[in-house]
C-alpha cells in the first residue's frame, strides 16, 4: 500500500483472467466475478478530542454473495483505497469458497491512522461505520470481521451500535469479537495457526522434518506471532521477522542466529506490532534493514504484514535455500514476482488458502453465536485443523494430478465452486 504505482485490484482482476481461461469460463460469468456486485463509499464525520470535527471515508464491498452472506473484514490504514478494498473482498470470495465455507466475498475499510486516534476516536468511527451501512450489513447478508489495525474491541463497538439501531441482539452480525461477548476461543490464533497447518502438510509432502527447519517472516502482528508460536511447538526456529516502525515511517527486520524468542520480543512490541529498536539491540538482536526478512537462508519465507512485499525488484534476492513461501498476508506477492518464484521452484502455499485459518473460525464463531452455545479451545482448533487440512490437500492434490502450480489450482478450484453457485441459482 506505501507504493502509490501499485493497484492491487488489477493484480486480483489478472489472477482471475489466469483462473477463467484455465475454467473456460463464459463471458457473463467472467463479467459478473471480475468487478464486485456491490460497493458502499461514505463519509464518516468524528467530533474529535481536541472539539474539531474530522470527516474520515469508509467503504463496504460485497465482491460476490452466491455462496453465503459476504464475509471480510474491515481495515484502518491512512493509504486505504477503493481497489484496495474492492480486491480483497474478491480475494475473500475465493478465500470462502477454498475452504469450502458456506459464505461470500466482502471488505471493508476506512482511511485513517489509528496510532494517531485516541480510543473515543476511534470508537465514534466504528459507531459511523455501522450507521452508515447498517442497511446494507448484517447476520445473513455481508459479515464484517477485523482486519489491519482493527481488533476485537472495535468489533463489539460495531456490534453494540449495529444492535442498538436494529433494538435486538444480532451476535451472528459480526465475527472476531472478545471471548466472553460472543467471540469464539481460538480466533485471534487461527490466522496465524492455520498458516502453519498449511506448512505442516507442504513439510510432510516434502518429506522435510520440521524441527529441521528454518523460517523467516515479515511482520509481527497478529497472524505472524500465532504462526512464530505454532511453528516453534512443531520444532522449528524463526531466525527473523520484519515489522514496521512508525516512527521512523520504515521497517526493520530482527534477526537472531540462534532463532528468536517469541515471548522476549512480545515486551517490547507496540500495541500495533512495533519492535522496540534499541531493546532488541540490548537483547542480542541484530537490527537489519527492512527487506532483509526476505533475504536470510531459510527453508519457509511466510510474509504476513501487507500486499504488495515480493516484487519484481526483490524476489532475486530470496535465497537458494528456500523450499515454502507461506502468504499468511493477503496478496503480498506480485504477479511479476511469482514467475520467478515459480522458476526457482519453491512451493507456494497462495494466501486466500495459507490465510484462511481467520475466516474459517468466524464461521465457527457464527455457527456458536446463532446456537448460543461456545465450544472450548481444543474444539474450535481441532475443527480449523479439520478444515484447513482440507483445504490444503484438496489444492496440492489438484495441483499435482493436472501439474499446475498451487496458487493456479486454488484459484481453479475457488472459482470453479463460485462460478458454479452463480450457475445453480440462475445467475449466469
Ligand atoms: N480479515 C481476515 C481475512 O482477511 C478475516 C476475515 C473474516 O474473518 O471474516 O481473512
Amino acid at each position: 500500500m506505501e507504493d502509490k504505482n501499485y493497484n492491487p485490484f488489477e493484480t486480483a482482476q489478472k489472477q482471475f483472467d489466469r483462473a477463467a481461461d484455465l475454467l473456460d469460463l463464459n463471458h457473463g460469468t467472467r463479467d459478473l466475478l471480475r468487478n464486485p456486485m456491490r460497493e458502499y463509499h461514505f463519509n464518516i464525520p468524528v467530533k474529535m478530542d481536541d472539539g474539531t470535527v474530522k470527516v474520515f471515508r469508509g467503504f463496504r464491498v460485497q465482491h460476490n454473495d452466491a455462496r453465503g452472506p459476504a464475509k471480510g473484514g474491515i481495515r484502518f490504514h491512512p493509504m486505504e483505497t477503493i481497489d484496495t478494498v474492492r480486491a480483497l473482498s474478491m480475494w475473500m470470495t475465493w478465500k470462502t469458497s477454498v475452504a469450502d465455507i458456506p459464505l461470500g466475498g466482502g471488505k471493508g475499510g476506512v482511511i485513517c491512522d489509528p496510532h494517531h486516534l485516541s480510543k473515543n476516536e476511534q470508537e465514534q468511527i466504528c459507531r459511523g461505520w455501522v450507521r452508515q451501512v447498517v442497511k446494507n450489513v448484517g447476520p445473513f447478508s455481508d459479515v464484517p470481521a477485523p482486519d489491519v489495525m482493527t481488533n476485537p474491541q472495535h468489533m463489539l463497538w460495531m456490534l453494540d451500535e449495529y444492535e442498538a439501531i436494529r433494538g435486538e441482539k444480532f451476535p451472528g452480525f459480526i465475527t472476531g469479537k472478545p471471548v466472553g461477548m460472543g467471540g469464539s476461543k481460538g480466533r485471534t490464533e487461527a490466522t496465524g495457526y492455520g498458516v502453519i497447518i498449511t506448512v505442516r502438510e507442504a513439510l510432510k509432502e516434502l518429506k522435510i522434518k520440521p524441527e529441521e527447519t528454518l523460517a523467516s517472516i515479515q511482520g509481527f502482528g497478529n497472524v505472524a506471532k500465532y504462526a512464530i508460536e505454532l511453528y516453534n511447538k512443531m520444532g522449528g526456529k524463526v531466525i527473523c521477522v520484519s515489522c514496521w516502525d512508525q516512527a521512523d515511517k520504515a521497517s526493520y527486520s530482527f534477526r537472531k542466529k540462534e532463532g528468536i524468542n517469541l515471548k522476549e520480543l512480545i515486551a517490547i512490541t507496540d500495541a500495533f506490532g512495533g519492535i522496540d529498536k534499541t531493546k532488541a539491540r540490548d537483547l542480542g538482536y541484530e537490527v537489519l534493514p527492512g527487506d532483509a526478512w526476505l533475504e536470510q537462508e531459510v527453508d519457509i519465507l511466510i510474509p504476513a504484514a501487507l500486499e504488495n512485499q515480493i516484487k519484481g525488484d526483490n524476489v532475486n534476492k530470496i535465497s537458494k535455500r528456500v523450499k515454502i513461501i507461506a502468504e499468511g498476508a493477503n496478496g503480498p506477492t506480485t504477479q511479476e514476482a511469482d514467475v520467478v518464484i515459480n522458476q526457482k521452484n519453491i512451493h507456494v502455499i497462495p494466501d486466500f488458502l495459507a490465510n484462511a485459518g481467520g475466516v474459517v473460525c468466524s464461521y465457527f464463531e457464527q455457527v456458536q453465536c446463532n446456537m448460543n452455545y461456545f465450544w472450548e479451545k481444543d474444539e474450535v482448533l481441532g475443527k480449523l485443523d479439520v478444515k484447513m487440512t482440507t483445504a490444503y490437500l484438496a489444492v496440492s492434490d489438484f495441483a499435482k494430478s493436472n501439474k499446475i502450480k498451487m496458487r493456479d489450482a486454488a484459484y481453479v478450484i475457488a472459482v470453479n465452486r463460485v462460478a458454479q453457485a452463480c450457475h445453480d441459482r440462475g445467475w449466469v
